[in-house]
């Protein structure tokens, strides 16, 4: 194997590459971190809180990744953010495609959601914990899709004219998720920082955060731990946490 690759599993069909990967590891399979499940279609792809990610047949992406989190789970906020860096180093560098991340999983390109993450904790955590880090990514999406996704998306086919090779596209993504995990382990998220806000969908946008109470105000990127910053006129204030939406104020 050449250096920095470890497994790529295929499947054909399963329920959820995220779910097949949190299984291996419940029942203490030992996974060489950067192992990775791939399949051509998901039964019971998964959002974030309980929403679906529509995953027919048809060359699209459905992609999980085992990594092993020695900072623990006070660094899983700064996880998917640097997951979705990975995403858009890719596909700038390798398919000049100009993509932008909604904080704190989603993938945009002008506008329309060409990508989902789902980073999930599995077992103990004490010092280190294990993720699995699930990655959906629309290749070539058929006309039917917009029956099952309730959201303006988009798919790599219609944002350039090139044939996309999907194996090739894997591998690249792994060894550019591996490359930007090991620089997250050494550095942490501030080193992330800058580049995340050149990426900022929302930018000096005004959005609402969509939490327990709704919070409204200028979004200004993400501070060192990967929380957003919001500019309510009069304070500016971080939030953290999975259990909030970003949406256009
Ligand atoms: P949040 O801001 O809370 O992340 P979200 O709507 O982006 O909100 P996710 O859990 O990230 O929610 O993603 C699930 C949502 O993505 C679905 O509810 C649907 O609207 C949309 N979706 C599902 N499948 C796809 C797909 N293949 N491509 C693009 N968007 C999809």
């Amino acid at each position: 194997q050449p250096a920095g690759i470890s497994q790529i599993l295929v499947q054909h069909i399963t329920d959820s590459t995220n779910s097949q990967l949190l299984q291996r590891l419940q029942t203490g399979q030992m996974l060489e971190p950067g192992t990775v499940i791939v399949a051509e279609a998901q039964s019971a792809g998964r959002g974030r809180r309980g929403r679906s990610w529509y995953s027919p047949f048809g060359s699209n992406l459905y992609f999980s990744c085992y990594w092993r989190l020695e900072q623990g789970v006070p660094a899983a906020m700064g996880l998917s953010l640097v997951v979705a860096l990975a995403v858009c180093r890719l596909l700038h560098n390798q398919y000049a495609i100009n993509a932008k991340v909604k904080w704190p999983n989603d993938i945009y390109v002008n506008n329309s959601k060409l990508a989902g993450i789902l980073v999930e904790l599995s077992g103990q955590v004490d010092a280190g914990c294990d993720v699995v880090i699930g990655i959906g990514l629309n290749i070539s999406m058929s006309e039917q899709s917009s029956q099952h996704i309730d959201q303006p998306y988009t798919d790599l086919r219609s944002e350039m004219m090139q044939h996309i090779d999907r194996n090739i596209l894997i591998v690249r993504l792994q060894q550019q998720l591996v490359n930007v995990l090991k620089e997250f382990s050494a550095n942490g998220f501030a080193h992330f920082v800058t580049e995340y806000n050149q990426h900022d969908l929302y930018a000096n946008r005004k959005v609402s955060l969509l939490g327990k109470s709704p919070i409204v105000g200028i979004c200004r990127g993400v501070d060192k731990q990967g929380g957003i910053i919001i500019d309510n006129g009069s304070t500016t204030d971080v939030y953290y946490g999975g259990e909030l939406s970003l949406r256009p104020g």
